[in-house]
């Protein structure tokens, strides 16, 4: 039988309002992009003011003021030596751009450079659905659905366990596993592809503390290129503007995307360096030039939108009130500690995994596990868990039976309170009835 879904028609800061009348807190920021909200004053304003000039033109052999005005201060925004700036228009877009132009540079250098063909990308990691995409992604379903279409890329371990403490004494197995790839494969790889800080759809999977720097390092050492995917990190997620902050590392390729517009419209960005940049140099005659394109590179509104939510990003109170939100969560989560069908709550800056299973042991985060038993994946846990949580006005995402928690990060303290309520009740209401 088919699923009732509701109908949204209205918003209203983090309310989303459906056909019915109902009103639901939006616990996902719209799948990790509504920044600040919905129906924000002045993003509502930017859109409006570039609708009486202009909505669209084209990047290609035109320039777009929208679009240089962002590019110069996404620059000035950004982390390290980024200073060149591609928009395109999904997060999936900005990484296939990442890998063209990784892929692109190493071709166009020396023979060493040319043998630079493949790339190293992470164990369990996702960056979006586009067939590029999917190659350097590392979730095992989308890999057996399109084999055949993708290309090889070879994978670093990342560290197993249920709980972190498990993982954390798993680091050193994955780093000498990639130190002996790196040695045998290092000089035909051109870079390495990384989610900063957490794998996101990957299940909100927080790396152990450093391990995201030890890979880069171990990476760069052997001349790899450093794609970093901040699709879902960018813009005051992890506590900092950016995870590169928050890890210490330096990207030669940073992908943006999901918040970038707050949210608003469809767009992305892929920045790179003035070396890499030259690269693509020549003469006509070369055929040098960066071969990629999309149609609405650089939209006007799209551009005038992110101008808008950027400016809120670099607001003084932005980051201390991303960082009290997410604080506010993991002491409200904190009620969960002990229950049997919480295994783990995990949290990178303002983003929230609930590991749900039929039952285990954990006496406390960091302690002894008992028996895990997972929940039949028919059963849909984390997906009868979102049911609750509509039914009492709150929208959440499973990812499998991972509960997922990414508010925007204008929720008020009263609204963080309930979303936690919420969630709260919504597990124990869907586990005890299971
Ligand atoms: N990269 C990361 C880290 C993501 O989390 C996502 C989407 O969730 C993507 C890339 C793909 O973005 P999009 O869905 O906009 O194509």
């Amino acid at each position: 039988m088919g699923e009732d879904f509701p109908v949204i028609t209205e918003a209203e800061g983090c309310w989303l309002l459906d056909a019915d009348g109902r009103r639901y807190l939006d616990g996902v920021s719209s799948l990790w992009c509504c920044l600040h909200g919905h129906r924000v004053p002045s993003i509502d304003e930017a859109l409006r003011e570039q609708l009486e000039r202009v909505a669209h033109s084209t990047l290609l052999g035109l320039g777009g003021e929208p679009a240089v005005l962002l590019a110069e201060e996404l620059v000035a925004m950004v982390p390290g030596d980024l200073s060149r700036v591609f928009l395109s228009d999904s997060g999936s877009s900005a990484v296939e751009v990442a890998l063209k132009m990784a892929f692109q540079y190493w071709r166009q250098s020396d023979a060493a450079g040319q043998r630079r063909t493949r790339f190293l990308s992470m164990q369990n990691g996702y960056h979006g659905d586009t067939l590029g995409a999917v190659s350097v992604g590392g979730i095992d379903v989308f890999h057996e659905t399109f084999g055949p279409l993708l290309f090889e890329t070879l994978r670093v371990p990342v560290p197993q366990g249920l709980v972190a403490a498990e993982r954390g004494d798993d680091v050193e197995r994955c780093l000498a596993q990639l130190r002996t790839l790196l040695e045998a494969e290092g000089e035909s790889l051109a870079a390495l592809v990384i989610e900063p800080g957490v794998q996101g759809a990957g299940g909100m999977s927080v790396y152990p503390e450093g391990f995201t720097k030890d890979v880069v390092e171990l990476a760069r050492r052997e001349g790899l290129l450093i794609i970093v995917d901040e699709v879902a990190t960018g813009f005051g997620r992890s506590g900092e503007q950016f995870a590169c902050e928050a890890e210490d590392i330096e990207a030669d390729i940073l992908c943006l995307g999901k918040a970038l517009s707050g949210g608003y419209l469809p767009l992305a960005a892929t920045l790179t360096t003035e070396r890499l940049f030259e690269g693509f140099h020549g003469s006509h005659e070369d055929f040098r030039t960066f071969f990629h394109g999309h149609t609405f590179t650089g939209n006007a509104l799209a551009c005038a939108a992110a101008r808008a939510s950027l400016a809120l990003c670099r607001a003084p109170n932005f980051l201390p009130r991303a960082r009290a939100l997410g604080d506010r969560i993991a002491a409200g989560l904190e009620l969960l500690d002990g229950d049997p069908h919480v295994l783990e709550v995990r949290r990178y800056g303002s983003m929230f995994g609930i590991e749900l299973v039929e039952r285990c042991g954990v006496l406390s985060r960091e302690g002894r596990l008992g028996e895990v038993t997972h929940f039949d994946t028919s059963l849909r846990m984390g997906h009868q868990v979102t049911l609750q949580a509509r039914k009492r006005g709150v929208i959440l995402r499973p990812l499998g039976d991972t509960l997922v928690l990414v508010p925007p990060l204008s929720m008020s303290d009263a609204q963080v309170d309930q979303l936690v309520e919420v969630t709260i009740a919504s597990i124990r209401a869907a586990t005890r009835s299971a």
